[in-house]
């Protein structure tokens, strides 16, 4: 079979091998710990001879490994992260997978990784979710977290891109997102992407490598760092593992997506939805020096975080060159309150799903 084969032939069969007993018990759905507590099973799908092999759905565990497995030493290895709801009916809704995977593809290819066919993304996902429906929290505010990732597997230490992958989906529920109102502080020495470089993945050693830069800033007391062009540190690009987002003047601004910024599903939702609500939305560069200086005029109104975790993030105290920013106080956030209330409620099945953004798990 060829590769072209491997990726349009649908996934028919998945082998299944059920948990014996379910851990569910084991989860206080009035309070959970994020990425702690797994479902019970776990998708898991071979890449060998160019072709990829059955899924199979596991019980969740270990995996045995050669010390040797290149994705440990050179880093093939990429991920996604998405959640699964609950709607007033009590089905299981995914929140726009299809861009998930699409990203997934488009990381596998930077990494030299191969492609993973829809049918396999999708159904293996869709079985996954059917057979762990019952760890999908049925609380306000909850969800199921959905990871994802695909690693190499050639046991050999030769740099060169590995002819064995292992694509595995696993998943835990995770609670509401409290967090408080972050301090963030302008990173003006390192960097986490460049340009040609492969920051728009999802890519296991971007992470790796964003963790001292991210630590030295919270040994100065802020949660998280905000990252810059990496040429001259001039231009903003990220906040932590989220993307950002400003209001100036009234109108929505952020960095436009570029190779050295991650194309963040959550940041393309809110866009859509600020038109939909009417606002003024602008893709383009962002200066630090205008960040300072409209907060310094009054008018930087609001400036949030966006991704799968947390939706909104706000932001608090922009830190930058030895002075603490602070914004005006969240409740007055008209914007970002008004889309978070907008998308939590598409998300939830409170609200028409006008753009089609919910894919519903068949009971
Ligand atoms: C995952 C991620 C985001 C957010 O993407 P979502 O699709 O909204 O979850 C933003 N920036 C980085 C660096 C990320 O890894």
């Amino acid at each position: 079979m060829t590769t072209e084969d491997a990726a349009t032939i649908p996934t028919k069969t998945i082998n299944i091998q059920r948990a014996t007993a379910s851990r569910i018990n084991e989860l206080d759905f009035n309070n959970i710990q994020f990425g702690k507590i797994f479902a019970d099973h776990m998708l898991v799908v071979d890449y060998k001879d160019g072709a990829w092999q059955t899924p199979e759905i596991l019980p969740y565990g270990d995996m045995m490994m050669s010390p040797a497995t290149s994705a440990i030493h050179y880093g093939q290895s990429i991920f996604e992260g998405m959640k699964a709801y609950r709607n007033p009916e009590g089905e299981i809704q995914l929140f726009r997978p299809l861009e998930n995977f699409k990203r997934l593809n488009l990381s596998a290819e930077r990494m030299c990784m191969p492609e993973i066919p829809e049918a396999l993304f999708m159904d293996g996902l869709k079985e996954l979710l059917k057979l762990d429906a019952a760890w999908v929290p049925p609380t306000e505010g909850c969800a199921l977290y959905i990871r994802p990732f695909m690693f190499a597997t050639d046991d050999f230490i030769g740099v060169r891109p590995s002819d064995t992958y292992r694509f595995v989906i696993f998943t835990c529920p995770v609670g509401a997102y409290y967090g408080v109102p972050l301090k963030v502080a302008i990173e003006p020495n390192y960097a986490r992407s460049v340009e040609g470089g492969a920051g728009f993945a999802k890519a296991a050693g971007n992470y790796g490598s964003a963790l001292l830069p991210a630590r030295k800033m919270q040994e100065k007391g802020y949660h998280q760092l905000i990252w810059t062009d990496a040429k001259e540190h001039k231009y903003i690009e990220e906040s932590g593992t989220m993307n950002i987002m400003f209001v100036i003047d009234g109108k929505l601004v952020t960095p436009a997506v570029s190779n050295t910024i991650l194309n963040g599903i959550t940041r393309a939702s809110v866009l859509q939805v600020a038109k939909d609500l009417g606002y003024t939305v602008e893709e383009r560069k962002v200066a630090v020096d205008e960040i300072i200086e409209a907060s310094q005029a009054g008018t930087l109104q609001e400036a949030f975080g966006t991704g799968t975790a947390a939706t909104i993030a706000q932001i608090a105290i922009i830190h930058y060159n030895g002075t603490d920013y602070t914004l005006p106080a969240i409740e007055n956030r008209e914007i970002s309150n008004k889309i978070a209330t907008a998308l939590d409620a598409i998300k939830t099945g409170q609200a028409t799903d006008t753009h089609n953004w919910m894919v519903k798990i068949e009971a």
